[in-house]
């Protein structure tokens, strides 16, 4: 299928650029197996666009701090390297001297202009990491599920009927994002590390809650492991009697957008698809998380052919994303890819906050304006894409939408509701809070009405201690 057939769409690929290298056929097998570009191949990137020195040099700076990994499928056909910095692909990959707060981007500066060692700059990095809350939301203590005093890695369990799984081959991704909540776990520290050994506690821990009904792979991105990886993890679901309960297999990816050969030119791709195709068969839901930020990554002819194949094995495409400042700010983007999205049979799923973690200053938008945004997306697409629910904020006690603003009873508020709650009994529950233009994220909101807590506090608080 031509990219053309996209209305009002302008090819990322078909723009004549001087310094872009061309794709004679501009197809799939012309960036060849994949292939991780890192901070050491930033100079030879560079040479793709308008990079300046200072630019180079500030994207050396910032990587040394926080993970930066492309390859060459996101460099020749997602970026169109003629409007950067401002093409959302580059702001969503490529790091940004915005991205380190002033005295962050000095400290690393400075000591890379003096050639210090790479042990002081790393030092100096780990220490910069240590302050941009790598775990936000009480990732590390709260939902690490303990079986006769022991702690099992790897699984998260925070809502009743779910429960994550990070398998530990899962731990990277085809590429990285800038803003991402998950980048602790790529930079190399052991002990910022969620991860299973293997499979058998997953299995076990499900075998012995009956209640759970989905699961969840998350990552990184699970879709980086290689097929024979992934059967050992989920073949289980079809052979195991004692599964039998666990009915919807949830793939969280991003490989859609930064690597969608997974699906279609990989060696393994087949068996990939076969593999699905085989649990939908078995009377399961399948279902791909996917992670879109913007119209611009649904558009190469890969993607769409990747999302076709997917589908016909019978899984569904499920998309959500956080709302970004400097990438998807604005109602028609969203609106737009959320048409696109229904046209290619993905459906729209959420829309999350952006969490309060790594660059979140570069990236985050009150929510008020998150509110907004969505509201001016909703309102210009059909019924099929208004089943994405949002802004929803994963914070400590479960997922909260901003439902608005709104004056009740004289006094302006925020009117929110839990999609999921550490307590089920929380969801579904209209709360209000005082309002505030500024507010960024929960823990910011104070109770409306002159109440001195909100409703589940004392719930939460018998939960998490
Ligand atoms: C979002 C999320 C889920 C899944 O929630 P759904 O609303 O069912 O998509 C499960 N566990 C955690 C920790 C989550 O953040
Ligand atoms: S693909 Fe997902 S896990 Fe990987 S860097 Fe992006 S947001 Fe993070």
């Amino acid at each position: 299928m031509n990219v053309h057939t996209i209305p009002g769409a302008t090819a990322v690929q078909e723009r004549p650029s001087a310094n872009r290298p061309r794709d004679p056929e501009s197809s799939a097998q012309s960036v060849g197996k994949f292939k991780a570009l890192t901070r050491k191949n930033l100079d030879s990137i560079s040479q793709y666009g308008n990079v300046t020195d200072d630019d180079l040099f500030a994207m050396k700076v910032v990587s040394a701090v926080l993970p930066f990994r492309t390859n060459r499928y996101v460099i020749e056909h997602l970026i169109d390297w003629d409007r950067i910095p401002d093409d959302p692909v580059y702001r969503l990959v490529f790091p940004q001297r915005g991205m380190l707060e002033g005295g962050d981007f000095s400290r690393i500066a400075d000591l890379m202009i003096r050639d210090a060692t790479p042990q002081e700059v790393d030092s100096a990095a780990a220490d910069i990491r240590e302050r941009l809350n790598p775990h936000p939301a009480g990732q590390r203590e709260l939902n690490i599920p303990q079986e006769e005093g022991e702690t099992l890695e790897g699984l998260q369990h925070k809502y009743r009927e779910t429960m994550l799984f990070f398998p530990s081959q899962g731990q990277t991704c085809h590429a990285y994002c800038t803003f991402c909540f998950r980048w602790a776990q790529f930079v190399g520290d052991k002990e910022l590390k969620i991860a299973s050994k293997d499979a058998v506690n997953m299995h076990r821990y499900l075998a012995d809650h009956p209640n759970i009904s989905d699961v969840l792979f998350t990552g990184g991105d699970p879709m980086i492991m290689k097929t024979r990886v992934m059967e050992g993890y989920l073949r289980a679901f079809i052979d195991e009697p004692a599964l039998a309960h666990v009915q919807n297999i949830r793939i969280g990816t991003k490989a859609l957008t930064f690597w969608p050969h997974r699906f279609v030119h990989d060696e393994d791709a087949d068996d990939l698809l076969r593999l699905m195709e085989d649990i939908v068969n078995s009377g399961r839901h399948v279902a791909i998380m996917a992670h879109f930020n913007h119209w611009q990554e649904l558009r190469t002819d890969v993607v769409q052919e990747a999302i076709r194949r997917i589908r016909d094995t019978g899984a569904v495409i499920r998309a959500q994303a956080p709302l970004l400042a400097n990438i998807n700010n604005d109602p028609d983007i969203w609106a737009k890819m959320w048409r696109e999205q229904v046209r290619l049979g993905v459906i729209p799923y959420y829309m999350f906050v952006e969490r309060d973690t790594g660059p979140r200053h570069y990236f985050e938008v009150p929510l008020e304006r998150c509110w907004e945004v969505f509201r001016g997306a909703i309102e210009q697409v059909s019924g099929l894409a208004r089943t994405v629910r949002g802004p929803s904020m994963s914070a400590t006690p479960g997922k909260v939408e901003v439902l608005g603003v709104q004056e009740v009873a004289g006094e302006k508020v925020f009117v929110l509701r839990f999609l999921q709650g550490r307590d089920p009994d929380w969801v579904g529950r209209p709360f209000f809070a005082r309002y505030d233009p500024k507010a960024t994220w929960l823990d910011q909101l104070e109770p409306a009405f002159g109440e001195n807590s909100f409703f589940f506090e004392d719930g939460l608080k018998a939960l998490t201690q």
